[in-house]
């Protein structure tokens, strides 16, 4: 499942100060399908803002998220199929492991069988069109009421009109549920001339008022908490919701917009239809929209995809345990499986190692590697740490300041930077910056002359990127003057910490194999071209 990212921008706004923080801004990716993507950036780049507005649990200030041809901006955190793992595991601590793991599952609705079809038209043009029958859900934010509204043949018409015009941005078809679900604006977009219809609707036809608190008030903090009863409303509530509605204090949407046409199947016209999803699931749903029943899982399918995913993350032996009787590392594993067992279409993963010991870190990268391998899920992890971008992730997403700053396979960002920022970021020990210039097109630190600059570059100031490992010394060539301090043995090489004027840095490091003869004191370096990044010194963009 490809991840899109359009336009994605969160503001943070702070009402007190009137302050407001750009957290995430303007985003543009598109994560590949299958691919485990690495999020990296310094502490509040704006990384797990990013992945939040993935996983829905914050709603954007504008862009799109698109799972594949879906838009899913606006869909719920449990409809859009994710497993998300934290940095604290968040693990039931009174569950044991199987119960840890088993918990997703137990309200789940999966697909039943067939029960119904939306057969389109298609016309000598080959567009597709629906008689569309259906309701529009609208919400009242402000009193927390619900409304079906069945549509009238005229605005029918019109919505069959714009199911056919695919190409009309106010119409979004999805296939989802195998419903037609037709998000419009035509009723909202003209809220003030439709209040009589709204009081006439809202009041007479079904709704759902909110779950009362001891007091007899409304309980309104959230809408997953209003479902609780159906019933009229009452004279006074119904005065209320007109006065309301009168000083413009009411706020109502439009949830969505079903239209469909559909046909129920008899037990003869589902058992071939379930034989004939069997046998070509592509060609029995090309030209329809098949509907399903909703089931909850059995208690042996539950069983099964415990064991099959604890197995995955090789846990087996420890399901009867609780997680306080677990390691750090076995219990993200548990998180882990928890994230993996409903089979999500994107994994996201917020700083997952954060909590281990060194050498745990590596072992669970390793096998979150392999676990994303093997299940072939589109992963999306965050970390500030770009040891362990670099070794997990097929590509990785440079980040600052809520920016993205260049997208790529690991190695490409490493070895072509595309700003000062980026060449800095990546690499232990990190690059060493000289200010430098380039005269004649020759490239200078200080008086030394390191090599000709390509030849379309002009003169300008410039910071010199070079990596440690970009140095040599004992050959000929050696162009970089420098003072010796101290010298590191690391075994099989060795680091030399050396000083010039012209370093950002009070000493830079050259790390060089362990058979070179170096003694403190003057030294000439000579360094590797692939080595050598330059910047420009304003704009810290890459100059070559
Ligand atoms: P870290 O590595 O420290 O977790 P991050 O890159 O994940 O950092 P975010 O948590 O996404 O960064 O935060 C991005 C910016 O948004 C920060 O400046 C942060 O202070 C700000 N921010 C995050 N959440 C809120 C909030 N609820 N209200 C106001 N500002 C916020």
């Amino acid at each position: 499942m490809e991840i899109r990212l359009e336009n994605l921008t969160k503001i943070f706004k702070d009402n007190k100060r009137e302050n407001e923080t750009r957290a995430v801004d303007n985003l543009d990716i598109t994560i590949p399908s299958g691919k485990l993507v690495g999020l990296l950036g310094p502490s509040g780049c704006g990384k797990s803002t990013t992945l939040y507005m993935i996983s829905g649990l914050l709603e954007p200030t504008s862009g799109k998220i698109f799972f594949g041809e879906e838009d899913v901006t606006e869909i719920s955190p449990e409809k859009r199929g994710i497993g998300l793992v934290f940095q604290n595991y968040a693990l039931y601590p009174h569950m044991t492991v199987f119960k840890n793991i088993a918990f997703p599952l137990e309200n789940l609705k999966v697909q039943g069988r067939p029960n119904g079809v939306i057969e389109p038209t298609k016309d000598a043009n080959g567009n597709y069109s629906i008689e569309a029958t259906g309701t529009i859900i609208i919400e009242d934010k402000t009193h927390y009421l619900k409304a079906n509204y069945p549509l009238s043949k005229d605005e029918l018409l019109k919505l069959n009109e714009e199911v056919k015009d695919a190409s009309n941005e106010q119409v979004s078809i999805r296939i989802e549920g195998k419903k037609f679900k037709v998000k419009k604006e035509f009723l909202a977009s003209d809220f003030e001339s439709q209040k009589d219809w709204l009081v006439q609707l809202i009041t007479t036809s079904l709704f759902i008022l909110p779950k009362l608190d001891k007091e007899g008030q409304p309980i309104k903090n959230k809408s997953s908490q209003i479902v609780t009863c159906k019933r009229k409303m009452t004279e006074e509530e119904i005065a209320l919701f007109k006065n309301d509605l009168e000083n413009g204090k009411v706020e109502v949407c439009i949830e969505s917009m079903v239209a469909s046409t559909t046909r129920k199947l008899s037990e003869e016209e589902i058992q071939q239809l379930e034989t004939e999803l069997q046998e070509n699931k592509e060609k029995a749903t090309k030209e329809r929209i098949i509907l399903y029943t909703k089931r909850k899982l059995k208690k042996q399918e539950i069983h099964d995809l415990v064991i099959e995913t604890a197995k995955l993350v090789q846990i087996e032996k420890l399901l009867d345990r609780k997680p306080s009787q677990l390691s750090g590392g076995q219990q993200q594993r548990v998180a882990i499986a928890r994230a993996l067992v409903k089979k999500p279409r994107v994994l996201l993963l917020d700083e997952p190692l954060s909590n281990l010991d060194a050498r745990l870190r590596l072992q669970t990268r390793e096998e979150i590697r392999r676990l994303q391998k093997e299940t072939g899920v589109t992963t999306i992890f965050v970390t500030h740490d770009q040891e362990e971008a670099m070794s997990i992730s097929d590509e990785i997403v440079v980040m600052k300041e809520g920016i993205e700053q260049q997208r790529d396979r690991p190695q490409e960002v490493y070895n072509n930077p595309s700003n000062l920022f980026v060449a800095k970021f990546l690499g232990t020990p990190p690059i060493n910056v000289f200010l430098g210039r380039i005269e004649n097109r020759a490239l200078y630190i200080g008086k030394n002359k390191l090599f000709m600059a390509p030849k379309d570059v002009e003169d300008q100031d410039v910071y010199v990127g070079i990596r440690p490992e970009g140095f040599t010394i004992g050959e000929t060539g050696g162009v970089l003057r420098a003072e010796v301090e101290q010298i590191e043995t690391l075994g099989r090489d060795i680091s030399i910490i050396c000083k010039k004027d012209e370093c950002t840095q009070p000493t830079f490091k050259a790390i060089i194999n362990a058979d070179s003869h170096v003694k403190i004191g003057k030294i000439v370096l000579g360094v590797k071209k692939n080595k050598v990044l330059v910047f420009n010194r304003d704009t810290e963009e890459r100059v070559f």
